[in-house]
């Protein structure tokens, strides 16, 4: 019986796992978005570039997610900005304040 392999979907700048080469390319990831699974036969992490693996897996929906999160994040700005204009506050520090808060 085989086993699933499950990826999870993560950002070299944040997150390493394993030699950090392309199980396609071959190429090492440095930056930008990869994915990975442990293959617990060759106790070893399999990862992979995200243009690699276009297509396959969850991309399409952590692609629709994040754009839905960068279309919040504009109505938020945009919220703060006419806030903090009728209420004479400066909105960048305002923004500066919240931006690590979920
Ligand atoms: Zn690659």
């Amino acid at each position: 019986m085989s086993v699933k392999n499950w990826y999870y979907h993560k950002d070299a700048k944040a997150s390493r796992h394993g030699l950090m080469e392309c199980c396609t390319c071959g190429e090492g990831i440095d930056k930008g978005s990869y994915r990975h699974y442990e293959d617990f036969k060759k106790d070893a992490f399999v990862t992979q570039h995200k243009h690699c693996s276009l297509g396959q897996g969850a991309w399409h929906n952590i692609d629709k997610e994040d754009a839905i999160t960068r279309e919040l994040r504009a109505l938020f700005v945009k919220d703060v900005d006419t806030f903090s204009k009728a209420w004479g506050y400066d909105s960048e520090a305002i923004l500066e304040l919240l931006k690590d808060v979920d």
